[in-house]
């Protein structure tokens, strides 16, 4: 990396050296690599952008930025990712949170809200950074809030995230429901699974390649883990109380077709912002 004079020209040798290895939004991830690599928020990088670069701040932006171009996503380079109001701390042990989960918890909250009790027990299946439960937590403190997740590592991510926004949540280590008795019971139960199908060719494209496979890809063409929580939630959820789902943009109709099948009420699919049905909530049969 040829050597440069201010943090106002590393910072434009860093957005032409992503510009170049085609990444969309050059100017907002080069802001975000020189702060990692100098420390400095925005509004310092902006006051001290005349300031000279030293040697070590070059050489550790130039690091990252030649990890970033390698393809490694801007959330594992960073550590971190913004979800709903939160900025979770996130690994390659999880999923990293994507904006289209929030209709999710936008829908939870709103599930909360509707079943009237004072602290109602609030369920997240396959919870990874722990995205969701926490986000839950945040907005509706009274909740009694519980998580699962089947990999050891995503938990210790969960936890941390927990530890550092200060919130209390049980996370439990198995498989979806696999930790629980049979007379656990719950007001709301949501899951972000993995769904889409394992010969996917997005599954060899951009961020998917740096995250955990059993949190992307599912059975029967991505439907396997959706059924499987159709199928076995409504032992866990309380009589009236929903499951509420995030799915594939197009697997809203099997979706719904499974949860009729089983029994569910008042079956309904949401659309995300960039206009999919992404979500499908059902009420115990
Ligand atoms: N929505 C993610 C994607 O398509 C997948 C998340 C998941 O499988 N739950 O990239």
């Amino acid at each position: 990396m040829p050597a440069t004079s201010t943090l106002d020209a590393l910072l434009q040798e860093l957005r032409s050296r992503l510009q170049t290895a085609g990444i969309e939004t050059p100017g907002l991830e080069a802001r975000l690599l020189l702060g990692a690599a100098t420390g400095l928020d925005t509004a310092q990088l902006i006051a001290h952008g005349t300031d000279p670069a030293t040697a070590e701040q070059v050489t550790r932006a130039d690091a990252l930025c030649q990890r970033r171009c390698a393809g490694e996503p801007i959330a594992h380079i960073l550590g971190r990712r913004a979800f709903w109001t939160l900025d979770l701390g996130v690994s390659p042990a999880c999923l990293i949170p994507r904006p289209e989960t929030e209709l999710l918890v936008e829908q939870a909250l709103g599930a909360i809200d509707a079943c009237g009790r004072t602290h109602p027990r609030v369920l997240d299946l396959g919870t990874g950074s722990g995205a969701i439960i926490l986000a839950l937590k945040a907005e509706r403190p009274t909740i009694e809030a519980v998580a699962t997740d089947r990999s050891p590592d995503a938990l210790r991510q969960a936890r941390a995230n927990a530890d550092v926004l200060g919130l209390d949540v049980t996370f439990l280590q198995g498989a979806w429901l696999a930790p629980f008795k049979p007379e656990d019971a719950f007001d709301v139960i949501v899951s972000n699974p993995p769904y889409i199908a394992p010969g996917d060719p997005h599954l060899t494209r951009g961020d998917l390649r740096f995250e955990p496979r059993e949190a992307l890809a599912a059975p029967e063409g991505g439907l396997g883990d959706l059924y499987t929580l159709i199928d076995t939630a409504p032992d866990h959820l309380l009589p009236g109380a929903p499951l509420l789902l995030e799915h594939g943009f197009d697997q809203a109709p099997d979706v719904r077709a499974r949860m009729a099948q089983a029994g569910y009420q008042d079956v309904q699919s949401l659309r995300d912002p960039a206009g999919h049905e992404r979500t499908t909530i059902g009420i115990r049969p």
